[in-house]
Parts: structure tokens; sequence; C-alpha cells
């Protein structure tokens, strides 16, 4: 598989499985950024998506990491010589951990020590760029750095609200279609996490000014819906949004939409 689109000029690159995703996003004069770039051996298959939506790296001009740890940053070293970018686009509290290519220590001694294995590292990444809260990074009409740390210091999501798209990075995890709290042993400081996480909350919250939030597009549509209902909030499922069940069949009418929604929300 190279993309899925998901949205118009949107598209997510699975990299290992659906696991790990890079996300790209196509600018109105055609260039391409780039979040997040897998693990480090994952630039063939960022190479194979962008192909097939006809873009390769030399249209790329900038690569955002979500946060430091080896399948989000893995091969942002590699990639970057042969794109236009100078260098990752990162929240100043993971800038020096992407630079030097190893993950902050973690409240879990064993994983600190197991953090020094080379397996936990990538290649140390040149940043040309450090974010910080609230800031809007000039991507696809808007790009907003919510930050939410905890699963490391300088972990972001990010909202781009022209298409409803929210990359929560790490701080919440999609595993096997449920949403579910990041492994503790992998967070910096897991309590931050939940706690900084419900930040994702406070966006849909402010609904009335982003009312797409938390409704997706096609293959986002029951990912999103299962996080607005994992959070406690609303959502909007429709034949509008797209067109198929939680299983991938297509959905008969819009009555059976609504009802696959009200059955998921039961679960
Ligand atoms: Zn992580």
């Amino acid at each position: 598989m190279g993309a899925v689109a998901l949205a118009a000029g949107v598209y997510r690159i699975p990299t290992a499985g659906d696991f790990i995703n890079t996300f790209a996003f196509v600018e109105a004069d055609g260039s391409v950024s780039l979040v997040d770039t897998g693990m480090r051996f994952a630039s063939r298959r960022i190479v194979q998506g962008l192909a097939s939506f006809g873009k390769d790296l030399s249209d790329v001009q900038r690569i955002v990491l979500t946060h430091a740890h080896n399948d989000h940053a893995g091969s942002a070293a590699k990639l970057l010589p042969r794109t236009r970018a100078g260098g990752t686009t990162v929240h100043v509290d993971d800038a020096q951990c992407v630079r030097a290519g190893s993950p902050p220590a973690t409240q879990s001694r064993m994983m600190t020590a197991m953090n020094r294995l080379p397996i936990w590292g990538w290649p140390p990444c040149p940043v040309s760029e450090e974010l910080v809260d609230g800031e809007v990074i000039d991507v696809a009409g808007g790009l907003e750095v919510h930050h939410t740390p905890g699963h490391t210091p300088g972990h972001v999501s990010l909202l781009h609200p022209a298409s409803g798209l929210l990359i929560t990075g790490d701080s919440i995890f999609n595993m096997a279609g449920r949403m579910t709290w990041p492994v503790r042993a992998f967070c910096t400081d897991f309590p931050l996490d939940q706690q900084t996480a419900a930040v994702l909350a406070t966006l849909a919250a402010a609904g009335v000014r982003k009312p797409i939030l938390l409704h997706g597009f096609d293959a986002t549509v029951w990912p999103l819906a299962r996080h607005a209902f994992a959070l406690g909030l609303s959502t909007r499922v429709g034949l509008e949004d797209g067109a198929t069940l939680p299983d991938g069949t297509p959905a008969a009418d819009n009555a059976a939409l609504v009802r696959a929604a009200v059955l998921l929300r039961a679960q």
C-alpha cells in the first residue's frame, strides 16, 4: 500500500502495517510537508507513498516530528539530505534528543537502561525549527501545535483545522481499532500524558470554532468516532463523511451508519 487519502491533499503513509504512519500535506504550490518519519528503515515506504500521489522527496520542504522516539524520528536523518528541508521541526523540549539520536529518559529504570541500546536510537538528526505550544506552523493552511507532554517532554499533537485531522502522535494509541493510553514504560511521565491528552478533549470542546474536529473522512471516520466516544465527546458519522461500516463493508444507507455508531458507543 502506498498512501491513504484522508482529505484533499492530505495523506497517511503506513510505514509498518497501520501502526506507524507518516502524514503528508500537499501545499498550494505543490510542495509537500511531512509529519513523522517512521522507523529508521521506513524511508523506502515513504518514497513509495509519496510516489502514489505523484510526489518525491525533492518536493518535501518541511519535516515535522511529533516527538523524539525511534518510530517517529527514525528515518528523518536519512530523508533530509534528499529533501529541501534544512532540518526537522520539533518541539523545543524534544529537540536535543532528536539531535542526539536518543530518546528521553523514562520513569521506568529498565526502559531508561534499554534506551541506551542502539536499537532504541536513530541517526542523529538536525533540527532547524523548534516549536512551542499554541504555534501555528505554515503547513497546508495552518497546522496548530498543541503541547501534550508526558509520553515525552516535547510531545505535540497537531491539528489541521482545514481538514479536521488531529494527529495525536503517541499521546493516545489506536490499537486494533481501540483508543488506549500508551504503554506506561515508554512514557517519560505517564500521569502527565493522561492529563495532557485531555487537551484533545478541550480541542473538541472548542468544536464550535472547529466543528469538524472529531469526525473524519473515509478511512478516519471510525477511528475518530472511537476517539470521540473514548473521550466522552460528541461526534458525527454520516454518508457525507464516509460510506463504509467499521468492518470496512459498504453501508446500505445513512441509518446503517448511525446504527453502527450507536453500537460502537455502547461498547
Ligand atoms: Zn513514542
